[in-house]
């Protein structure tokens, strides 16, 4: 284990747009990991994961406009909804900027315009965790309690129980699933079988991504965990309840932190 290092923490700001800033932590143990929370209203674990990236290694950047889950990229005058998660490749930026902001679709230049943008803010995001160099890349977010349709007023997509049945059901973007039993919106999504058997050992709930989503347009939705399989990198991503802003459901907080704790060990054992 590296003993306290010391820290550098700086906020740096997006050049093609200021009002995008990225809180960046970079620790100067110096380890293949790269970590990113790129939506601004999940911030359940971001201040335990900081601690533990200063105490352990690694680049930090946590994604800061007006708080909300999807940026605002002022594109020709225009204020235009784009999901940070959904901007790591071309097919996802057309997807998220054309899903979010309806009469985009139409403007075909500005469009094209708002996807440089996105591009820009993507590379941004990945030179200041030197995403490039880093061996294993790490998302942190949060969701709401249960899912969508799920028949006890749940919210959202993300379960370990709805992965399960989207599992049972045929869906491809994933091969595995455990529920360990654990809250069902406390859970790993990641790439690497090995992970995966570790993950499950410790009875944490886990999901395994296919890696064919690297192959298959239809599962390009853009996402972090996409471009990691599509360059051959581990990725992790923690994801934990949190609380809405209208108090349904509650943060996790002990509960992400076991999970940072979880993911050090495999990160230290690893690359020791
Ligand atoms: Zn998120």
């Amino acid at each position: 284990m590296t003993p306290y290092v010391l820290l550098m923490s700086q906020l740096l700001s997006f050049p093609q747009q200021p009002d995008i800033k990225l809180d960046v932590t970079k620790s100067e143990a110096s380890r293949p990991w790269a970590f990113v929370a790129p939506h601004e209203n999940e911030h359940v674990g971001n201040a335990y994961l900081k601690q533990q990236v200063e105490k352990f290694g690694g680049v930090f950047a946590i994604l800061k406009q007006h708080g909300q889950r999807h940026v605002t990229l002022s594109v020709d005058g225009n204020a235009l909804q784009a999901d940070p998660n959904r901007i790591f490749t071309k097919r996802g930026r057309m997807s998220t900027l054309t899903k979010l902001n309806p009469d985009l679709a139409a403007q075909t230049q500005l469009l094209a315009m708002a996807e440089k943008r996105a591009q820009a803010l993507a590379e941004f995001i990945l030179h200041s965790i030197n995403a490039n160099e880093a061996s294993s890349w790490v998302a942190i977010h949060n969701n709401t309690q249960g899912y969508d349709d799920d028949g006890h007023k749940g919210r959202g997509t993300i379960s370990i129980k709805r992965y399960q049945k989207k599992l049972d059901s045929g869906a491809s973007y994933l091969i595995r699933v455990h529920d360990a039993g654990k809250d069902e919106d406390d859970l790993f999504f990641i790439t690497e079988s090995t992970d995966y058997e570790a993950m499950k050992k410790a009875s944490f709930n886990v999901v395994l991504q296919n890696p064919d989503v690297a192959l298959d347009p239809a599962e390009d939705d853009g996402s972090l965990s996409v471009l990691a399989e599509k360059q051959g990198r581990r990725y992790v991503n923690v994801e934990a309840e949190r609380r809405t802003e209208d108090g349904f459901g509650d943060n996790h907080v002990a509960e992400q932190q076991a999970m940072i704790d979880m993911l050090f060990t495999i990160l230290n054992e690893s690359h020791p």
